[in-house]
């Protein structure tokens, strides 16, 4: 989903326009910047253990015992 809300600098009005706050005119920012968080880390990082364990359970001769 695309982030369209903008928010102004000056007056920190929230709004949907792209340009300017059209309250004050002001200069508009992402109020909230999307970025990777904590768990899609250990998302990714489960998957790829899931994969080498899948990989380990067919292969016929492990290295390891337990
Ligand atoms: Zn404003």
């Amino acid at each position: 989903m695309k982030w369209i809300m903008r928010k102004c600098v000056k007056c920190n009005r929230y709004t949907l326009r792209q340009d300017i706050c059209p309250k004050c005119g002001g200069e508009l920012i992402v109020p909230h910047p999307p970025r990777f968080s904590p768990e899609d880390k250990y998302v990714e990082l489960r998957l790829k253990m899931k994969i080498e364990s899948n990989i380990l359970n067919t292969n016929e001769k492990p290295f390891y015992c337990v």
